[in-house]
């Protein structure tokens, strides 16, 4: 059932609005001294080789090198991806636990959860040398539950779910309301795809119009491939930091370059 490996497209146009929005979104909340827990509901393996046969046979990191280079040396983002390449090569690059462990710090907590065993084993590797890490092989969403509230309080969830099961553009908006209600003051991130045919769009309306006051960021980028149905990529932030929006906003002008 679980086909989907990230491997084919780390380090993508959507990987980088993606990663660079948690990377914003957790360095805003490490500013404060108050420790806190990051959960990731879809964790992936956390370490990628952009040069590995499976990356080469899509292009799409290739295709978002020149964007991903443009992003400003100190943004949070950035340092994630030095410290990376420092610890394992040029060709490394980091899924978003590895950018949550870089970005966060010693007193916080991280809980991420791998279904895929493949996936999972090298998850473990890859946050092996990251003790404030918990990496468990379970349902994600039953994770973040389970744990919601969490402790410390303060924190972020990201739900990151390779759409392979359509059921989950329906399921979704109940499972963020479910763990808003469980953690009302933690940060709910959910990632999804903009592909040709909007099969993502009703689920996209529907959590706008039951959260107004979060924050939706979309990007729209030129197909992989022919063919290739996604054309952006977009982040729903609720309880998003403050300041988040504008960040956002500016950063991501670049798209419109593409
Ligand atoms: N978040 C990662 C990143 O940005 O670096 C990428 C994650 S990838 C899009 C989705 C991952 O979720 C896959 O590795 C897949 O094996 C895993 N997965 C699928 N269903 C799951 C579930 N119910 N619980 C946990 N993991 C699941």
């Amino acid at each position: 059932m679980l086909s989907y490996q990230h491997l084919y497209h780390a380090g993508n146009l959507a990987d980088l609005h993606k990663h660079a929005a948690l990377a914003t979104a957790l360095a805003y909340l490490a500013q404060k001294d108050k420790p806190l827990t990051y959960l990731e509901t879809h964790a992936g393996r956390a370490l990628y080789d952009l040069s590995a046969p499976e990356a080469a046979r899509t292009g799409e990191a290739a295709a978002a090198r020149a964007l991903r280079e443009s992003i400003p040396q100190g943004h949070p983002y950035a340092r994630a991806l030095a410290q990376t390449r420092a610890a394992h090569g040029p060709d490394a690059y980091p899924g978003s636990p590895l950018i949550a462990a870089q970005t966060l710090r010693p007193t916080d907590r991280l809980h991420l959860a791998e279904l895929h065993p493949v996936e999972h084993a090298s998850l473990l590797r890859a946050m092996a040398p990251w003790p404030a890490a918990t990496v468990h092989h379970r349902d994600g969403i039953a994770m973040a539950l389970s744990l919601s509230p969490p402790t410390p309080r303060r924190g972020l969830c990201l739900i990151d779910p390779s759409y392979e099961v359509k059921d989950d553009y329906r399921t979704l908006p109940a499972f963020v309301a479910q763990i808003h209600r469980k953690w009302n003051v933690g940060v709910i991130m959910l990632w999804y795809p903009l592909l040709t045919g909007d099969p993502q769009r009703e689920m996209a309306e529907s959590l706008s119009t039951t959260h107004p006051a979060a924050l939706c960021h979309e990007v729209r980028f030129p197909p992989a491939r022919d063919g290739h149905r996604m054309t952006g990529s977009g982040l729903f932030v609720l309880n998003p930091p403050w300041g988040l929006a504008e960040d956002l906003a500016r950063l991501f002008a670049l798209y419109a370059t593409l």
